[in-house]
């Protein structure tokens, strides 16, 4: 493994009997705590009180550590001075929020993970089809832009079906030449690339700290600060606002506009955490890392007769460790539930939450392995064997579900 996280050396049983090592190939989904989160978190816990609304010793620690939370996401993302952190519940809730307060029409490709997609629908959204390659899908980004304006461009930073990346600092640039924002949704890209807002141009990112190797509950929506000052808060109540009287209220600047009620303060400063030790991770080896292992991954199933990978682009040049295949004979979820079973593999199967993606690349549904900081090569040759095993048992031996009971 490339860093330590939490449940490398879990437990667990297998239909055959016995007990084996979780195989975690469902990063993607919700990535195990690094060990700097777990201390971090530790750390605070006697220390968990109140956040901006007590004066007590523990409250003041509390306070002290939710706000230079939010230096630690502007450093991990190197954003620029007018851009300002605000803390959410993850990913969907900071596209939610992003999107009352967009002034205008909302371009999106139907490549998106549906919190990229739905939040858009009541906002303006217009769906640029994705095309079979990145760049005619971007000259029809420059179409639909130069057609008529838009407020916002939202764009994925890596697809969350095939982990393949698109050209954000190109794309930046092209909404800015046509007068149009971009926000990037990097749920799939930040725990795996470093990102420079300042370089690249993005105007607004959104990520989960539960992707990021920290646990639920907290997520961020950077951004530039105009947009959401001058927006209705996006939740009403303590904390949001300036003053209150009887028939009136002065709302607080952002973020803090933003983010009424009590805050998570665990949850932010577990993502803090994670932002401080991925930004510590050098990149090029992490890089390296990652994508030995997908390749490893991708030659070996490629060897399994019946395996099909997805693919969104023909010229797409660059993916995060995200391999999304199907194997003829063999519904996917059929084989996710073979492989945690009898091999203690975890992977994803379904739509991934990407219905309009699916369809376009032609199937109901699929497997998904994604490769994070605790994975090993023994971890990949366990799953390339156990796809191998199945191949050879031949489709008419099969599984079905019966009451959480596996039926060989
Ligand atoms: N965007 C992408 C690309 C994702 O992969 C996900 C999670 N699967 C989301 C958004 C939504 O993240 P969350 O469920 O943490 O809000």
């Amino acid at each position: 493994p490339f860093a330590t996280v939490s449940g490398c050396d879990l437990r667990v049983p297998l239909v055959q009997g016995g007990t084996t090592t979780y195989a975690n190939f469902d990063y993607a989904a919700s990535a195990p705590a690094l060990q700097q989160v777990t201390d971090r978190v530790a750390d605070l816990l006697p220390y968990y009180a109140s956040v901006h609304r007590g004066a007590g010793y523990a409250s003041r620690i509390s306070t002290d550590c939710y706000e230079s939370a939010r230096g630690s996401v502007a450093r991990f993302l190197n954003a620029a001075d007018d851009q300002v952190v605000v803390f959410t519940r993850n990913t969907t809730d900071s596209l939610n929020l992003l999107a009352s307060c967009v002034p205008g029409d909302t371009v999106v490709l139907d490549v998106e993970h549906h919190a990229n997609l739905l939040p858009w629908t009541r906002h303006g959204r217009r769906v640029v089809p994705i095309a079979d390659t990145i760049e005619e899908t971007i000259q029809r980004v420059v179409a639909e832009l130069c057609s008529k304006p838009a407020a916002l461009l939202a764009v994925t930073g890596a697809s969350n079906v095939t982990g393949e990346l698109l050209p954000l600092e190109r794309l930046a640039w092209i909404a800015h030449q046509c007068g149009t924002r971009i926000l990037v949704d990097a749920a799939q890209l930040a725990p795996h690339r470093r990102i420079d807002l300042r370089t690249t141009g993005i105007d607004y990112l959104a990520f989960s700290g539960h992707k990021a190797y920290a646990p639920f509950g907290a997520g961020v929506l950077v951004g530039r600060l105009d947009w959401l000052d001058a927006a209705e808060p996006y939740l009403a109540g303590g904390g949001a606002v300036r003053s209150v009287a009887a028939d009136g209220v002065e709302w607080a600047p952002a973020p803090q506009r933003h983010e009424a009620g009590s805050p998570n303060v665990l949850g932010v400063a577990a993502l803090a955490a994670a932002c401080d030790a991925l930004a510590e991770l050098d990149e090029t080896t992490l890089i390296e890392h990652e994508q030995y292992l997908t390749h490893r991954l991708r030659y070996g199933l490629k060897t399994v007769p019946g395996v099909h990978f997805l693919r969104v682009w023909r010229d797409s040049a660059d993916a995060v460790g995200i391999v999304a295949f199907t194997v003829d004979g063999f519904e996917p979820g059929q084989v996710a539930a073979y492989l945690s079973a009898e091999h203690g593999i975890g992977v994803r199967d379904g739509r991934f939450c990407a219905h309009p993606l699916l369809a376009r690349l032609g199937v109901d549904a699929a497997l998904r392995a994604s490769i994070g900081l605790g994975t090993t090569t023994a971890d990949v040759d366990r799953l390339i064997d156990a796809i191998a095993t199945l191949v050879e048992r031949g489709p008419a031996w099969n599984y079905a579900r019966t009451e959480g009971h596996w039926n060989p």
